[in-house]
This record gives C-alpha cells, structure tokens and sequence, in this order.
C-alpha cells in the first residue's frame, strides 16, 4: 500500500476488513471505497439490530450499507430508500395495526418481503444478504456478523416499571432518552460467526473499526466470542476512527449508549473502551478529530485529522487517514 501526491491510496489487492454498523459505517466505507478501489473489502455487519416487524424480518444496519454502497440510500436520512413513498404504512395505521412507530416505506418493503420469504424457505441470512446484493453491486462483500439470531435489548425503568424491550423501541420510539439500565446483546455469547467471517479476519492486510456506534454496533460484533478471538490473534493493523468528536457523537444518541456502560463520551474513553493492543486491547491506532488531538492513550498510535463526514470528500479524506495510519503501524 503506498500513497500517491494526489492522496489516494494504491490498494489493489489488498484485503480490507471493516466491522460496520448503519449511518457511521456506511458513509465511512464510501469514502474507503473510493480511496482504495481495488482492495477487497469484506465488511461484518452488525445484526443486533434485526427484528421481526409485520411479519417482516428487518436487518436495519445490513440494509443501510447496502443502500448506501448500492447507491440506494436516502442520503439525508441514512436509512431507508430514496424517492420512498409511505402508502402501505398509513395503510397498516388505519387498520390500527402496531406498532406504528416504525416506518417501512413502500420500496424497502420489497427488499423485507425478500428477505422473509428466503428466510422462510430455509436459506441463512447470509445467502440472503448475499442475494440481495446481486441487486445493489454494494463493491464490498458484505457478510452479517452471524446468521444466529442475535438481538440488542435494553433494560429500562419507567412509570411501566422496571423491564427489557428491544433496542429499536428504546432508539426510535423513546429517542433513547429513558435511561438504558443494561444493554444486552441476546444470544450474542453463543453465536456463531458467519460464513466466510473469520477467515476474512485472519486474511486481512488491515482491520478497520468505521465511526459506527460502540456500544450497539461495534460492540454487539465484538460480543460474539469467535470474533472477538479472531481479531486478537489477528497481526494485522487494527485502526478505529472515533465516532466521538468534541465530547459529542456527530449524528445519533452514542452518548446514551455510552452511559450505561459508564464509558466517558469523549474520543478518549472510546479509545480506551476498545483498549490498546499491547495492553491486552484490540486497537493499534486511533483516528481522532483534530479537536481531539490531544488524545493519548498508552500503547496506541493517534493521529488527528477533520472527522465530520459532510460528503463524499471529507468521507474519503477520513478513511485516507485510516488507512495511512495503517500503513505507519505495518
Ligand atoms: P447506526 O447503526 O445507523 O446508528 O450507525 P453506526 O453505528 O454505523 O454509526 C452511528 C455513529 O456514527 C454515531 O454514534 C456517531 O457517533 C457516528 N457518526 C455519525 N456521523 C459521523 C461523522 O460524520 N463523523 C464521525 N466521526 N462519526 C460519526
Ligand atoms: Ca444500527
């Protein structure tokens, strides 16, 4: 891997892996993407995320690096379609029919209706997702973390009392503002990796952690013992981009995540959330944001760059970085 004076990063061949979640992962792996066309990127998606709404099984961060990498995507939301239209939504709604604070629009029912008659005939999630993509080319080989079900549920206390519901009902209906007690990925402990998982870990040339959520992306992944393992014992360089800057996540309610495991909401307590390799963590080097650039943690290589990822650009001169500060550390 070398750099050329323009920036861009002469990849070809080289094996990337990233760990992604939706929003922080997708527009991170655009720009990595483009900066590194002709490495090989394989990305493990977080499924902590699915459930099954409407009779639909719901892959929300799967499906969102394949829109976005596919071209898909509705860039302002950062899930979901583009040109979507709601009318089956409003039409379940007058039939009463909850819970109504999801929203699947009209088009991405299509790929829901995919993906559950597939399911229902048998075929893994990762066949699935692999059909899915013949459709949308995302360029990456993208692979669910496991095609055992896991799914993120969080323990919250409020005037219905003390319970568990599933992290999509604390995100979107109650916007995370109910305290998580406990944020538990279900199932994770025994799940197994998918195919095709691992031996992209011990194959890669660099291992990337995109500025996805650590708790609820990164982390859910990171909770299946068989990955975990797999990038320890792996000696490729492994670098996170911090998905904190200023204290704040840029999009999104990490913070809250954050909180329930008593990790500080700054680029530094990710950091030292993901641990640094020498010390028995998983992180060689750490992208920060320049106003972080104060950041240092022992035994890990920081290096401070602009980390709002408002295009296209800024995207690719964020995993340019990642990938140069790969590069130092090989
Ligand atoms: P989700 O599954 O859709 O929530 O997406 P991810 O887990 O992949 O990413 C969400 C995280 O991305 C949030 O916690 C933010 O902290 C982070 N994030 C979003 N936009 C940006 C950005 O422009 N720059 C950085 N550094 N982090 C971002
Ligand atoms: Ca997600």
């Amino acid at each position: 891997m070398t750099t050329t004076t323009a920036g861009a990063t002469t990849t070809a061949g080289v094996k990337i892996v990233a760990l992604a979640g939706g929003i922080g992962g997708a527009r991170f792996l655009r720009g990595l993407q483009a900066v590194a066309p002709q490495a090989e990127i394989t990305v493990i998606g977080n499924t902590g995320d699915d459930i099954e709404l409407f009779g639909l099984q719901i892959s929300p961060d799967l499906d969102t690096v394949m829109y976005t990498l596919g071209n898909g995507i509705h860039e302002e939301q950062g899930w979901g379609r583009r040109d979507e239209t709601f009318v089956v939504k409003e039409e379940l709604a007058s039939y009463g029919v909850q819970p109504q604070w999801f929203g699947l629009g009209d088009r991405d029912i299509a790929t829901h209706i995919v993906r559950t008659q597939m399911r229902n005939a048998g075929y893994p999630l990762s066949q699935v997702t692999a059909a899915l993509c013949a459709r949308w080319n995302p360029g990456v080989n993208l692979l669910p973390m496991t095609d055992d079900r896991v799914e993120t549920h969080v323990e919250i206390e409020d005037e219905g009392g003390r319970r568990f519901i599933h992290f999509q009902e604390w995100w979107i209906k109650f916007r995370a503002s109910t305290p998580a007690l406990r944020i538990v990925p279900i199932n994770a402990e025994s799940a197994k990796p998918a195919p095709g998982v691992i031996d992209a870990i011990k194959n890669a040339d660099v291992i990337l952690f995109p500025p996805s959520n650590p708790v609820v992306s990164i982390g859910t992944i990171l909770a299946i013992p068989g990955i975990k393992r797999a990038l320890l014992a792996s000696q490729a360089p492994l670098v996170g981009v911090s998905p904190i800057v200023g204290g704040s996540p840029v999009r999104g309610m990490a913070d809250a995540c954050l909180a329930s495991i008593d990790v500080q909401s700054s680029a530094w307590g990710v950091a030292q959330h993901y641990g640094a390799r020498p010390h028995g963590g998983l992180l060689h080097g750490w992208l920060v944001d320049d106003i972080d650039k104060d950041c240092a943690l022992d035994g890990l290589r920081v290096l401070a760059r602009p980390l709002i990822m408002r295009d296209l650009e800024s995207s690719k001169d964020i995993a340019a970085a990642a990938l140069e500060l790969a590069r130092s550390l090989s």
